[in-house]
């Protein structure tokens, strides 16, 4: 596939001339499908190494990666002890965001440790509590991790993210900065920055409008700060129901007119600090987290591509995230 080439040009920033990132999908669907959940897996196109955003479907995401040949185009290790799939995952996989304790983010994650390497886990304190509370506590499963109930076996290491504080990523070039987003429990957006090159992954988030609590709007301005000497190149972010959900039964998740107008606030704060009428044109937006079901009746895929259509007042390029699908930003 051709790269994408970028998009939000701010202030005075370059056109940029070749793509920053690869972004493999290794689950699309935020329910019910498992070996098809939130899971994708990040690098900036200049190392070998990348970072996997949530973890629902980890081998199974990367053997099907495999069978779509979304790693060709990358220098995977030889290591005579491990089939490649335990290669990308041991050698070429450097960390884990975890947006939020669900088990549609990290069932992957717990099933694959007891062959993984030693990495970390990054994730804002109250979901590392959650993940040791519920699963690393020795009944759920063992606690891989190097903090809560002993014996610690310590293969994965825990590291708080402070919201808005920015921080080296371990074997990488990438910085990540958080912020919380509002859901039954505390979910993220993390923000990865490789040099001037912005990429945004949202965890599950509900719309400021039900959710009350103003967290994207803080996440809006926070980019729109960022972008006046940045581009965005992506943004995964989550539509989990088409248009017909009541709100009241949304349970901290978007729709697709709720994402739209959350973009169309984001749109009017990047007007105003970037002198352009419609900041987000052209913009390449990942959707992720639609539920799959095993209902009868129209494929929510296709119902929510349609409506994102429909509703697309800004020019925005949506992409919905396919399970092996390999894209360049
Ligand atoms: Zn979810
Ligand atoms: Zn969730």
């Amino acid at each position: 596939m051709l790269a994408y080439v970028g998009l939000v040009q701010a202030g005075n920033a370059k056109a940029p001339s070749s793509a920053a990132f690869e972004l493999i999908t290794l689950g699309d669907s935020g329910g019910i499908q498992d070996g098809n959940l939130s899971a994708f897996l990040l690098r900036s196109l200049t190392e070998n190494n990348y970072i996997a955003l949530d973890a629902g479907s980890i081998v199974n995401g990367i053997d099907v990666a495999l069978e779509h040949n979304a790693f060709a185009k990358l220098a995977i290790a030889n290591d005579p002890e491990w089939h490649t799939n335990g290669t990308i995952l041991r050698q070429h996989v450097k960390g884990y965001f975890i947006s939020h304790g669900h088990l549609d983010h990290t069932a992957g994650m717990l099933i694959s440790s007891p062959q993984d390497s030693s990495k970390p886990i990054y994730a804002l304190p109250s979901v590392h509590q959650t993940m040791l509370d519920t699963y690393f506590n020795w009944q759920a499963w063992a606690n891989f991790t190097d903090r809560g109930i002993k014996p610690q076996l310590k293969k994965y290491q825990l590291i708080d993210l402070m919201p808005k504080q920015t921080l080296a990523i371990k074997d990488t070039s990438l910085n990540v900065t958080a912020m919380s987003l509002s859901h039954p429990l505390e979910s993220a957006v993390f923000i990865i920055e490789k040099g001037d090159d912005l990429f945004v992954y949202f965890g599950d988030t509900g719309p400021d409008a039900v959710e009350k609590q103003g967290k994207l709007k803080a996440v809006w301005q926070y980019l729109a700060q960022q972008l006046k000497s940045k581009t965005l190149r992506a943004m995964v972010i989550e539509v989990s129901f088409d248009n017909q959900r009541p709100n009241n039964l949304l349970f901290g998740h978007l729709t697709p007119k709720w994402l739209m107008t959350e973009l169309n606030q984001f749109n009017s704060l990047l007007a105003t600090t970037t002198d352009k009428d419609t900041p987000l044109q052209g913009a390449q937006i990942v959707i992720s987290h639609i539920k799959y079901s095993l209902a009868k009746g129209p494929d929510p895929r296709i119902v929510i591509k349609q409506q994102l259509e429909q509703a697309n007042n800004l020019g925005i390029k949506f992409i919905l995230a396919k399970q092996g699908q390999r894209l360049e930003f």
